[in-house]
């Protein structure tokens, strides 16, 4: 599933292609992946100019010039693409924007993405703040509310947004940190290495422009490259990076979680002063 670095490559590749342009046509071909359902999105997209587009969490949040604002999801399987107009639409194309020479397609064949209208709501009343600009105090506040597994509260979009099932599993490795931990229970050490964990895998992740794992490419169809560098995630087996003991995995949430038994040890929880 795309998560903070892919979405923003995602971005950063659209921006070029999207912004300054007016959409000519709307083609619409498949309703039940908008929201709110029934959305006429052909009519409020139709001669719009798109004014700016940003990514917040995993969302990539488009700003139209009479100020309404619509977000997509691109869930497990959802690519953006700027394609050429001659090119044959791939099957599960379900909406496709002209916007002059180029088009705008969004593939999703799963499904579990879409298209959000938000009109002039905001686009984050739901989400935690964001990992790359959050500080250790933040970090602490937002985790000392749950006592959820450290692994669980940093997938929950509404505590952090924009971690996905890669980047925690990586970030946790890279801090030592076992993923059961409780989250309210880690040491003010553990979150100052947490949270320096986090920035530091998703700025490599974001500097390979994401990790391609089977669907996911940019905007212009190029996939990410730091799958190769995982240290942890989908490596069940194979020698850990630090202690060559093999990576281990467990299904926590429903979630498949790798980790390092060794460099992760589960410490025994403090007792609350
Ligand atoms: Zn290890």
């Amino acid at each position: 599933m795309p998560e903070l670095p892919e979405v923003q490559t995602v971005v950063n590749t659209l921006m070029p292609h999207l912004v300054g342009r007016t959409i000519k046509r709307v083609v619409h071909l498949r309703g039940d992946i908008v929201e709110p359902a029934g959305f006429d999105l052909v009519t409020h997209l139709h001669g719009r100019r798109v004014e700016s587009i940003h990514r917040r969490a995993k969302r990539i949040v488009i700003s139209l010039d009479d100020l309404n604002q619509l977000y997509i999801h691109l869930g497990m399987t959802g690519r953006l693409t700027i394609e050429p107009p001659d090119r044959a639409r791939e099957i599960h194309t379900h909406l496709v924007l002209d916007i002059g020479e180029r088009e705008l397609r969004f593939r999703d064949p799963r499904r579990f993405g879409g298209i959000f209208w938000l009109g002039r709501e905001a686009c984050d009343a739901d989400l935690g703040p964001e990992p790359l600009t959050l500080r250790a105090r933040q970090l602490t506040e937002c985790l000392s509310a749950t006592t959820r597994a450290i692994k669980n509260a940093l997938l929950d979009q509404t505590v952090i947004a924009g971690l996905g099932n890669i980047y925690v599993d990586e970030s946790l490795f890279a801090a030592r940190i076992h993923p059961l931990t409780p989250a309210d229970k880690l040491t003010s050490d553990q979150i100052a290495r947490l949270n320096q964990s986090i920035k530091s895998v998703l700025r490599r992740a974001l500097k390979h422009r994401g990790s391609t794992l089977r669907d996911y490419v940019d905007a212009e169809g190029g996939k990410g490259a730091f799958q190769r560098l995982h240290k942890v995630y989908d490596r069940e087996g194979d020698p850990c990076s630090a202690c060559r003991r093999p990576i281990t995995r467990i299904v926590l949430g429903g979630r498949s979680t790798c980790f390092c038994v060794k460099c992760q040890p589960l410490k025994r929880a403090r007792r609350r002063s």
